[in-house]
Formats: structure tokens, sequence, C-alpha cells
């Protein structure tokens, strides 16, 4: 028999996840399936207890149950501190993790982008930017968050405050905090489709030592990621997050190293 794994949130239908692990099992010629299920926050918790009575391997939450998880799961130190789970595995009760910002990380470090001692500058406030602030501040980053309504980029600064250095404003002082920044990471929804030609910066704002890493990847090159490009800065793009996320749920659920290109290669396909 299967093991089964899945993905709930609602909407679920866009999730590239199916593809992405179903992939790497057949890959590695493991008997397992990975599904997407509809759940409401008002039936997570039934939800997850009947997946675990039923012997699912694992199952990882997308919006809009990532922080509805917490009051349900025990939840590691780092996804509480983040405030939000995306990956659960039921090995022993049922645990929490988020490893939206180990997705990051391993994203940078692949293109032999440095973190630690690096001044981050992050534009958004929302679930993603928590994650990301969180991860390159325990690696050592100084972190910047500018965001539209400034008290949210403040309050998560402080948040973060708690386990290294971090800052929060408004968005008025862009074109400076960019100028001194060694990585910019677009956390907000700007440049997604169908708005292609929104973007929080443009080239004049970048100079040539910047590594900019959109974590919007629809489409994969954003007009971020052209205007990086034509300040010869790194253009770094977000589907590579998306990857690295699953690639670290797969090791919790399995502890078998995963087929990252392959898993890569599927989300690709579907995107
Ligand atoms: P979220 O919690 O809804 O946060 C959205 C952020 O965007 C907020 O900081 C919001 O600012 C800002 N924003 C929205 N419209 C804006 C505008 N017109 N001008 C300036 N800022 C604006 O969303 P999220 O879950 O963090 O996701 C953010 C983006 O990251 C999405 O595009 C998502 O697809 C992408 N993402 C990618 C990955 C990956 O694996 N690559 C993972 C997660 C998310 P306010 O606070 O002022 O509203």
């Amino acid at each position: 028999m299967r093991t089964v794994f899945g993905v709930f949130g609602d909407p679920i239908a866009h999730s590239r996840s199916p593809n992405m692990h179903n992939a790497a099992f057949l890959e590695l010629g493991m008997e397992c399936t990975y599904h997407a299920f509809r759940v409401s926050p008002d039936n997570l918790k039934d939800a997850l207890l009947g997946a675990k009575a039923m012997g699912f391997g694992g199952v990882n939450l997308t919006v809009p149950l990532k922080q509805e998880a917490l009051g349900i799961v025990d939840a590691d130190p780092l996804a509480k501190s983040i405030g939000a789970v995306n990956t659960i595995d039921f090995k022993h009760g049922m645990k929490g993790y988020n490893t939206d910002g180990l997705g990051a990380k391993r994203t940078l470090e692949e293109k032999g982008v440095k973190i630690d001692g690096s001044n981050v500058l992050i534009v958004g406030a929302g679930g993603a930017a928590r994650a990301i602030a969180f991860q390159f501040a325990k690696d050592g980053a100084s972190i910047t968050i500018a965001n539209r309504t400034e008290k949210k980029a403040i309050d998560l600064a402080t948040d973060v405050s708690s386990v290294g250095l971090a800052s929060g404003c408004g968005l008025e002082n862009l074109k400076e905090l960019i100028h001194g920044s060694d990585i910019l990471v677009n956390c907000t929804t700007q440049g997604m489709h169908p708005n292609t030609e929104r973007t929080i910066a443009t080239s004049e704002y970048m100079h040539s030592e910047l590594t900019v890493f959109d974590i919007v990847y629809n489409p994969l090159e954003t007009r971020l990621l052209k205007e990086a490009k034509k300040a010869g800065a790194k253009a770094v793009s977000g589907e590579m997050m998306l990857v690295h996320q699953g690639a670290e749920a797969f090791r919790i659920w399995t502890g078998v190293e995963p087929p990252v290109d392959v898993m890569k290669r599927a989300v690709l396909e579907g995107l």
C-alpha cells in the first residue's frame, strides 16, 4: 500500500506541490503518493486528525491554514516565532515546522550569495517576509524590513529582534535603503501575474554589487528581475524557494535526500 502525503489549503487547485513530490517519489522508486485537498480553516483540526488516523506520511499547509495550525500542532520554536506552520510530520504526534525561510536560504546559497554578515532589505511584511526575516536574522544577516503599512514592518522587526538584528520602516526611503544593501528581497505581491508591469524598484535604485531576490515566481522573470539585470545586479528568481521548501519537507518526512533537480523540473513544467 502506498503512503499518502498531501497539501491542504483553500483554494488548492493551483498547487504545484503534488507534481513536485510525486516526481520525487517516482524518481526514487518510493511507494508514496501526494495529493491536494481542499480544506477550510474550520475543518483543519478534523482533517489533520483524520490524516494522522489514516496513516498519512505528512502534510503541507498553504493559504489560509498556516497560522491556524499553530493552535493545533506541536510547532517547533522557529515555526512558533514565525507564527505559521507549512509542514506537519506525524511520526511522533503532530509536529509542525516552517520550511519557507530555509527554502529562501538554500536558494541564495545555491547561487553563491552569502547571508551571514550581509545587509538584507526585505520589502513586504506578510507571511513570506516573516519566514525569511526570522531565518536570515538567525543566519547572521542585518535585516531592514520596509513595508507599505509601516506599522507592520516595525512590529515584525520587533519580533525578529529576538533572534538577530532587525529594524522596520515605510517605503519612503527605498532608494537610499537599496543603496546601503547587499541583498534586496521582494516579499510583496508586486509584479505577480496579472500585474506584471509593477515593480517595487527600477534599475536606477540598484547597484552592480546587489543581489535582487524576487520570491514572486509567476512570471519566472519578473519586472524587478529585468530591472536588476539592467543595473548589472545579480537576479535570483523565486521558483527555487518553492522547490527547496518542498525538499526540506521531504527530508523531514522521509529522512531521504530528495532529488532537487527532478523536483525543480516538475515545478517548471507546471509553470
Ligand atoms: P501576504 O502575507 O499577503 O503579504 C503581502 C505583502 O505585499 C504585504 O507586505 C503587503 O503590504 C504587500 N503589498 C501588497 N500590495 C502592495 C502594493 N501595491 N505596494 C506595496 N506593497 C504591497 O503575502 P505572502 O504570503 O507574504 O506572499 C507575498 C508574495 O510572495 C506573493 O506573491 C506570493 O506568491 C509569494 N510567495 C512565494 C513563495 C515561494 O516559494 N517562492 C512562498 C511564499 C510566497 P501591506 O502590509 O501594506 O498590505
